[in-house]
């Protein structure tokens, strides 16, 4: 069984992923996170989509697939929580013909543009442990320490403002018309993703009762 978790950029996914996971112990899979990591680890597929993810672009459906599938074998039995994915047409189609794992719940983070815009553009990572901060929470003079483990806070590439506007654009285009066919099958699951952590997670554990009711 899986639960999508979908939303704009910046909508705070990987966020309640992590709690998730952490809480009610689905096994996490962030796209965006193994994508990363590729990029770091300087693999094939890191060095092939490291300057499409920074324009904020899309990644090829195939690289996803053959992610999605390693990662899939590993989950064994779990429950999954899927965390970016799908993001346009194709994906959602291999999701329902090739993967054929039972979607639960598409719960739909729902945030409001200006709010997605200050976020992405104010967020910094430690390239450490990756904890997430806001630029306008950190204390003058210690905007470039992580206040977790000291390590260094960066802003991703595509946290730029040319490539925040482009990965809305992209969003709306290519994402936001996925939500419809959740809503066909009676999935779709909508939570207000405006408000602090724990409210925005009571919300979306409330929504995945009401599924499992
Ligand atoms: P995220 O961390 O989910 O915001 O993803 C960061 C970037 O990774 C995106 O802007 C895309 O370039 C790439 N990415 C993540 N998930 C996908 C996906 N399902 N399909 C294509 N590209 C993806």
């Amino acid at each position: 069984m899986i639960v999508l978790l979908m939303g704009a950029p910046g909508a705070g996914k990987g966020t309640q992923a992590e709690l998730l996971a952490e809480r009610l112990g689905y096994l996490k899979i962030s796209t965006g996170d193994v994508l990363r990591s590729h990029i770091k680890n300087e693999t094939e597929i890191g060095l092939l989509v490291k300057s499409i993810m920074a324009k904020g672009d899309l990644v090829s459906d195939q690289i996803l697939m053959s992610i999605l599938e390693q990662e899939f074998a590993r989950a064994g039995s779990r429950d999954i929580l899927l965390d970016g994915y799908p993001r346009n047409l194709g994906q959602a189609r291999a999701l329902e013909g090739t993967i054929k794992v039972p979607v639960r719940a598409a719960v739909h983070l729902d945030v409001p543009d200006e709010i997605l815009i200050s976020r992405l553009s104010g967020r910094r990572v430690c390239v450490s442990c990756a904890s997430t901060f806001h630029i306008s929470l950190l204390e003058i003079g210690r905007t470039e320490i992580c206040g977790k483990c000291g390590g260094k806070l960066v802003q991703r590439p595509d946290d730029s403002e040319a490539s925040v506007v482009h990965r809305l654009n992209v969003y709306n285009e290519q994402t936001a018309p996925m939500l419809e066919r959740f809503k066909v099958t009676g999935s779709y699951r909508r939570v207000d993703g405006d408000g602090p952590t724990e409210v925005v997670f009571a919300r979306i554990k409330e929504a995945l009762q009401l599924v499992s009711a």
